[in-house]
């Protein structure tokens, strides 16, 4: 077993390639750039500025939250902004798929000279919406930074319309997509530190009954007692409800932790429980101690099977594994939007070959264009006064005050009571209930897929990993994107991961805090040394030779994640217009409210709708 930093390859000599990219996006970053770089004004971005390319820490970057922080946590007022004089019809604070959706509707509504500024405090545009491309071998390999698919059988006319509108065909999309998160080959891998040596066994999968590979469960880390109580589980369809109450049932469906029903009803011991606790962390951002029975077996986690025949029809996957998906995930649909709104930025821009599509940066923030993205700027202030919004925002450690007709506030709901102080208590406290989770997507291009092809697997399932779950991403080939694998060829392998809450027996929104502060104190080399200590003990034994098959890594650290949904065993049923979202969205003067957070779900359709709302509740 590899035990030091160097035999890791953590101090691996950084390939030509990044290095390239490395340079010209350091001098950007420090703003130092060379005579071929440099911007007619200060919000232009240079030619070369391309940040998909970026490995690191991305996500929340260093640059991006900074100044939020010190205006929610520490209370610095960025007063005495310089007033710059610019004029807007609309100002859109975040250019997440939200953001970029209410300026495209604005346009439609009030003109198509409207003239709209859309802030982002990240350097790049797509909020939770944003690619990793990596170019360190001869062909381009795309991932997904953060939103992925596009569950399409739960969108409504509107959300289709609009999508038809930018050329977007989702029957395309999900036609022969050929990808299924490693679930096609599926295994789980036991690491040494938390059970003792290191244990693969493929052909296992966590979420299905595995009656036909039982036998695999014989060779888990467990005692000869768990191991018996583990297959019974996965095999035997004994109803654990039998002779309960309607009332009785509906109690343990819906106010039950989904381990208490392992524990409790399917007689399963903690440790065997404890492999189930990572199960949910990459796609969801909360474990199944804070999920309730019904809302983890509709996650696919298995356990309906115990439940009787009328119960286990009550709570049946309602989560459809129909998904249509561009090959950087929803980032297109960011892009596309971009492109509709700044044509120069890739005039030719379509969702035929969005994928590839070259976009020019250099275009989102020039001063004669109507509209205009401007990166790297937190907006600290919204003001209405005197039928205006003034919006202050720092943007390089300058403060500045721009005005417009109207705002859309398509950012974290959380941070809104510290822009708008003037806010109704009310509502103030019903956005700051709005606490997103906090999620790891951590890409790693390795040289190529032999040794997963040689274990026979496409992914695996680490229950005792800070990344619970790894699988190879050999894209999907559309629009533009058409990855050949045929031979020695780089591919990007998921992680996806959280950080295990401080403690799992507090309110549901103390723990998401707990966790996203843990991620947020981990450097990249934290993240880095877990991915090449999991690919050395997952893959070693393959051949993979961790300090020369890594060729990068990109972190999505995505500390407000997901929106939080409401959840059966924390929130009541709240009555019409009294739920924390309906309160919170409530529009201001000029200014109304968007993003995913005000209809509390964690899906672009809902980023968009309430990009719709937002926007009509504009005069
Ligand atoms: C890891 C991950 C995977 C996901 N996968 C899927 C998926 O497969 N399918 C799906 O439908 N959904 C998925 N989602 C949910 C995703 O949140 C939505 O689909 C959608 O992308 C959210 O768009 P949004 O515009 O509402 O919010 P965001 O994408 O969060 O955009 C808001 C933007 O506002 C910015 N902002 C915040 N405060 C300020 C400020 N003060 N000043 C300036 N800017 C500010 C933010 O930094 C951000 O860039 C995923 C989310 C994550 C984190």
């Amino acid at each position: 077993m590899i035990e030091t930093d160097e035999q890791l390859g953590m101090n691996r000599q950084i390939a030509r390639r990044d290095f390239i990219q490395a340079t010209v996006l350091t001098s950007i970053a420090l703003m130092l750039p060379s005579s071929c770089l440099v911007p007619n004004n200060e919000n232009e971005l240079p030619k070369n500025y391309y940040l998909p390319i970026k490995t690191g820490m991305r996500g929340s970057h260093d640059g991006s939250f900074e100044t939020a922080h010190a205006l929610a946590r520490e209370g610095i007022q960025f007063d005495n902004p310089i007033d710059s004089g610019e004029y807007y019809d609309l100002i859109v604070v975040g250019a997440g798929i939200s953001g970029l959706t209410a300026a495209y509707e604005y346009r439609k509504k009030f003109g198509l000279e409207s003239k709209i500024l859309i802030l982002d405090n990240h350097d790049d545009f797509g909020g939770h919406a944003k690619r990793n491309e990596f170019n360190q071998s001869s062909s381009t390999r795309l991932s997904w930074a953060g939103t992925m698919n596009l569950e399409y059988t739960s969108f409504n006319k509107s959300v289709l319309d609009f999508l038809a509108e930018l050329g977007i065909d989702v029957n395309t999309l999900h036609k022969k997509l050929g990808f299924a998160y490693g679930n096609d080959k599926p295994a789980i891998w036991f690491d040494e530190k938390t059970y003792g040596k290191n244990l693969l066994v493929p052909g296992f999968s966590i979420y299905s009954r595995n009656e036909d590979v039982l036998d695999r469960i014989d060779k888990f880390p467990l005692s000869e007692q768990d191991i018996i109580a583990l297959k019974e589980f996965y095999t035997k369809d004994t109803n654990v409800l039998e002779g309960f109450s309607e009332e009785e049932i509906e109690k343990v469906l819906y106010k039950t932790s989904y381990t208490d029903f392992l524990e409790k009803y399917c007689k399963l011991s903690k440790d065997v429980v404890e492999i189930f606790i990572k199960s949910t962390d990459g796609y969801w951002g909360v474990q199944p101690h804070s999920l309730s029975v019904a809302e983890a077996i509709s996650a696919w986690l298995p356990g309906a099977h115990r439940l009787g025949e009328s119960a286990s029809k009550v709570v049946g996957n309602d989560e459809s594994e129909e998904v249509a998906m561009f090959p950087d995930g929803n980032a297109s649909i960011a892009r596309l939007l971009v492109c509709s709104l700044i044509p120069d930025v890739c005039p030719d821009a379509n969702p035929k070959t969005i994928a590839l599509a070259e976009l020019d940066y250099s275009r989102l923030d020039l001063s004669n264009k109507p509209i205009k993205i401007r990166l790297s700027s937190t907006v600290v202030k919204v003001k209405n006064e005197d039928h205006k919004v003034a919006v202050t925002y720092v943007r390089h450690g300058k403060t500045m005050r721009i005005r417009s007709k109207h705002s859309v506030l398509a950012c974290y709901h959380s941070i809104i009571p510290h822009l708008c102080p003037e806010l109704p208590s009310e509502q103030k406290k019903a956005q700051q209930y709005q606490v997103k989770h906090p999620m790891l997507v951590t890409n790693v291009l390795v040289k190529n897929s032999k040794a997963l092809d040689t274990i026979g697997i496409s992914g695996a399932y680490c229950p005792g990993r800070m990344h619970s779950k790894v699988f190879m991403t050999k894209g999907v080939n559309k629009a533009g994107y058409h990855p050949n694998y045929e031979k020695d060829e780089t591919v990007p392998l998921m992680f996806w991961g959280m950080m295990e809450p401080p403690k799992r027996d507090v309110p549901i929104h103390d723990q998401l805090r707990g966790a996203r502060n843990t991620l947020f104190q981990k450097k990249f080399e934290d993240f880095e040394r877990e991915v090449r200590t999991v690919l050395d003990g997952l893959l070693g034994p393959a051949g993979f030779n961790v300090s020369e098959d890594v060729l990068a890594i990109t972190v999505n650290r995505w500390s407000h994640g997901y929106s939080y949904g409401y959840l059966d065993l924390w929130d009541e049923k709240y009555k019409v217009g009294k739920a924390p979202l309906e309160i919170a969205r409530q529009p201001i003067g000029n200014v109304s409210i968007a993003n995913c957070d005000a209809a509390a779900s964690a899906y672009s359709q809902s980023a968009i709708e309430e990009a719709f709302r937002a926007v009509r509740e504009l005069k």
